[in-house]
């Protein structure tokens, strides 16, 4: 694998990690662990995720026109994403997606939640596609703005070009206060990318967790409020829910793909057609 993450799930562990519930407080912002490969992934994203990049890879893949594939097959598709990881403790792509669908059934909630749960990850295709990690993965961030120093790593965004442009460093920047996160363009990768793809087919509180799970400095850090509505803080307590569904869903048993293939394919058939463009 080309990159400063030995595999795409090295960025979820350091998050899971950073906000592990029985993590000591004084711990909380020492990152001090992270390996050379996070901290070098996190200076890559942070100096290359552009306003213009964000914008630019928007234009490319968000008119859906790189690929069709039916939503099992995606979820198949992403999993040949091999990695060097140890096979015996680490959760295929498949089995994180299962995993969290799973816990959110558990838990009672609705069958748009937990396909929500099933695609969650899907827009890591972009990895396949020759996209570099800091650009699928990575807690994302509001772009022609500020950059909150709630931002993991913030100290690395001397090194992006915005942070030199006037117009984009004051509070609001482009934007206006209160106008809604719809305005905002977020740096990119897979979450704003299957926002795109499953905008047609499931519902609101869905769309939200989809686009924004990464957004930890706004569902987390409680930063960027005065970017967001009040449609947007009510949203939001989706995004919250569906926070530790992704984070600490992780059991001994890994879930298997054939057995709960036929319960998840008659979600997928409710919500989506049978052929997705992406
Ligand atoms: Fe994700
Ligand atoms: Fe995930």
């Amino acid at each position: 694998m080309q990159g400063p993450l030995q595999n795409l799930e090295q960025w979820d562990e350091f998050v899971q990690e950073r906000y592990d519930p029985n993590r000591k407080t004084e711990e909380f912002r020492n990152y001090e662990k992270a390996t050379p490969g996070v901290r070098e992934f996190y200076r890559l994203n942070h100096a290359n995720q552009t306003r213009e990049f964000a914008l630019a890879k928007k234009k490319q893949y968000c008119g859906l026109n790189t690929s069709k594939m039916a939503i099992w097959e995606a979820l198949e598709y992403l999993n040949t994403l091999v990695d060097d990881s140890d096979p015996d403790t680490d959760l295929s792509q498949i089995e994180h997606n299962l995993q969290t669908a799973e816990a959110i059934r558990r838990d009672g909630h609705p069958d748009w939640f937990q396909l929500t749960g099933l695609v969650h990850d899907l827009g890591k295709v972009l990895w396949l596609w020759g996209e570099p990690q800091w650009a699928v993965v990575g807690d994302t961030f509001p772009t022609g703005c500020a950059y909150s120093d709630k931002i993991v790593f913030h100290e690395f965004f001397a090194e992006n070009p915005d942070s030199r442009n006037p117009a984009y460093q004051t509070q609001l920047g482009v934007y206006e206060k209160g106008g809604g996160l719809d305005q905002v363009d977020m740096s990119w990768g897979h979450d704003e990318f299957f926002y795109h793809i499953a905008k047609e087919y499931l519902p609101e509180p869905a769309l939200y967790m989809l686009r924004y799970h990464s957004f930890y400095p706004g569902h987390r850090e409680g930063a960027y409020d005065y970017l967001m509505n009040d449609h947007d803080r009510e949203m939001f307590q989706w995004v919250k829910t569906f926070n530790p569904y992704d984070l600490y869903s992780k059991s001994a048993s890994k879930p298997d793909p054939k057995e709960l293939k036929p319960y998840y394919q008659g979600l997928i058939n409710k919500y989506f057609p049978s052929q997705v463009a992406f």
